[in-house]
């Protein structure tokens, strides 16, 4: 099966109101637990990849170890996201290289740090979208920031999304997927306690969400943080201070309103990093890489499978034929008419 469009499979969500991972990765093993998690449960797929994972493996090793994939699991529909696109440039470096969709987050300036204004993000999303879209390429644009920093990229400035200007954005820019920022952090310290819905500033997916139907919602800095995983770290040597993560049922609260893409990525990280001080403590004489790697793909696979389960998104993998990035791009290109003409 050829890597599917983004949009394609957030419509396909829409249509069966559930959410759909998306999973960092930056190496063959991540790769593996996501595609093995996603044969367990029959679950479309999105994987995705940051600046800092394109440059840690080599873009072309990753998009590489993506064919793999689509090649060898030929019945999981798996979309080729690039994550926090800092300029049109980059985005347009990830299509050229067959990423099925991209983030322009014009949220932030360039260097990924200082927050942009409105007019600079409309202007960058807007450009990325004309170049996707003709190329049947899906965009997903970011508005306000989340807190933290992921892979060197966030202002660390918390700035919830407004949602008259959510609506103001997508109408500017035609982005298919909007990232809104609800509180959320990149990385591990998002909380200090468990948040509540207040915390979480929910009823910001529920206002856009009433105002914008059609558009596809993404949470970033999804993670759940799970105490056991912190706990195993911590129980082997490690020294992860409390913290709070997004509670899966509040993930879910938002699926029910208009939440198609979660962003899960320190859940793995925990997982994997867990599994390999355990395995190192106990038997120090190893020296095997797959000694420990192979106990860390089978914990980041066990955190994939209950998400993809937690999500909804188990058991519809086969529900649909991929379409082509041509066929949509047709599909944009009448779109497009459709709305000069109304
Ligand atoms: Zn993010």
């Amino acid at each position: 099966m050829p890597l599917v469009t983004m949009r394609q499979l957030l419509d396909e969500a829409s249509k069966g109101g559930y959410g759909v991972g998306a999973f960092n990765v930056n190496n063959l093993e991540q790769i593996q637990a996501i595609m093995e998690a996603a044969r367990e449960t029959q679950s479309p797929v999105i994987i995705q990849a940051s600046r800092g994972a394109r440059k840690y493996a080599n873009d072309r090793f990753l998009y590489h170890l993506m064919e793999a994939a689509a090649e060898i699991y030929p019945e999981i529909p798996v979309a080729l996201h690039q994550d926090h696109g800092n300029s049109p440039e980059t985005c347009k470096s990830a299509i050229d290289l067959g990423f099925t969709s991209v983030m322009m987050d014009g949220s932030l300036m360039d260097d990924g740090k200082t927050p942009a204004d409105f007019e600079y993000n409309v202007k960058v999303t807007r450009e990325v979208v004309e170049m996707a879209h003709e190329r049947g390429v899906t965009v997903e644009g970011e508005l306000g920031t989340l807190g933290g920093i992921e892979d060197g990229v966030g202002s660390g400035e918390v700035n919830l999304t407004d949602p008259d200007q959510a609506v103001e954005f997508v109408e500017r820019t035609g982005v298919d997927a909007l990232a809104v920022a609800i509180g959320t952090s990149h990385g591990a310290y998002k909380f200090t306690k468990e948040p509540d819905r207040e915390v979480l500033a929910m009823h910001i997916i529920e206002e856009i969400n009433k105002r914008l139907p059609n558009t596809h919602l993404v949470m970033h800095g999804s993670s759940s943080v799970p105490k056991e995983l912190v706990d195993l770290i911590n129980q082997y040597g490690g020294k992860i201070e409390p913290t709070w993560g997004v509670p899966v049922r509040e993930i879910q609260e938002g699926i029910k309103h208009g939440v198609r893409k979660i962003n899960v990525d320190t859940d793995l990280r925990l997982a994997s990093t867990g599994a390999i001080r355990k395995a190192f403590a106990e038997e120090p004489s190893e020296f095997d890489p797959r000694y420990y790697l192979k106990p860390a793909r089978a914990a980041m696979q066990e955190v994939v499978h209950s998400r993809m389960e937690s999500f909804g998104q188990a058991g519809h993998a086969g529900d649909y034929q991929p379409m082509t990035k041509e066929e949509m791009a047709t599909r944009y290109e009448k779109e497009g008419h459709e709305l000069t003409a109304s």
